[in-house]
């Protein structure tokens, strides 16, 4: 799509509106985290084209669906509110598919299926994760931490099972499919963006169990990610304090991008 075509921007944006308007409509979004997805939304629409919005949408979509089901079924997971999206959560996912896609925009036309390559594989570990850690809280036993295979509370950052690792794969392989009938993808750079959302799916639950900050709340005792707890600031008691839920999101959605850069690189060369 042509930056300048004034009649593309503006159906653009009067489908950013539509879907801003549905998002808070069903507590999707916040309002920070609709503004945040309209900036994204907009520069992948007008930049990428519409065939990457709609990856970008198929993503947002199915992961507020997996989300709603899973607080309808067994509730609230780490905190009182976690289904509602904020502008942190958006940008976590959303900043490295973007400037993938600034970057393959300003690009030589050569590249520009590179970039494609690396966009969905840091939507796939996006995807992944999101429908990971959903799918893994319906697992009936307790999940294991992925550094020490000890046996953890379900929402443990790091936290692994069988389940998770189904739903991180159907994320991927949905991606992958709906890039294939769009064109964006063909046979033999799908196993590249399975196998680079998988490492990035893995390396994400590796930095949450290793890195990724952890509190104990003072009021209830329990163990969170998040620095508040029963409203009041919790101790933290392992990992880097800027290494937040949002952060590992970023790197490991870096990570799945760069993952498959260097696996088609291997490959194709
Ligand atoms: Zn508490």
């Amino acid at each position: 799509m042509n930056f300048f075509d004034l009649l593309a921007q503006l159906r653009a944006l009067i489908i950013l509106a539509i879907i801003s308007t549905i998002s808070l409509r069903y507590h999707l979004l916040d309002r920070k985290g609709v503004l945040a997805s309209i900036l994204i939304g907009y520069l992948i629409f007008t930049l990428g084209g519409v065939e990457h919005f709609i990856i970008l949408l198929l993503f947002f979509g199915l992961s507020s669906i997996a989300t709603k089901v899973r607080v309808r079924e067994i509730g609230a997971n780490f905190s009182e509110k976690d289904w509602i999206r904020g502008w942190r959560n958006v940008l976590a996912n959303g900043l490295v598919p973007t400037l993938i896609i600034v970057s393959g925009y300003i690009s030589q036309p050569q590249y520009r299926s590179l970039a494609t390559i690396g966009y969905l594989a840091t939507v796939g570990t996006a995807f992944a994760d999101t429908l990971a850690t959903e799918v893994g809280l319906f697992y009936p036993k307790k999940p294991r931490l992925i550094t020490n295979f000890k046996e953890v509370a379900k929402g443990t950052p790091g936290a692994v099972s069988p389940y998770g690792y189904v739903g991180g794969l159907l994320a991927s392989l949905t991606i992958c499919v709906f890039s294939y009938a769009l064109g964006l993808a063909n046979l033999s750079s799908i196993p590249i963006i399975i196998s680079a959302s998988m490492i990035g799916m893995t390396i994400d639950s590796f930095i949450g169990a290793a890195i990724q900050a952890k509190y104990r709340c003072r009021v209830c005792g329990k163990i969170t990610e998040n620095s508040h707890h029963c409203n009041q600031q919790s101790e933290r008691i392992m990992g880097v304090k800027i290494i937040n839920t949002h952060m590992v999101n970023l790197i490991s959605t870096a990570i799945g991008g760069g993952a498959a850069l260097i696996l088609f690189s291997l490959l194709m060369s």
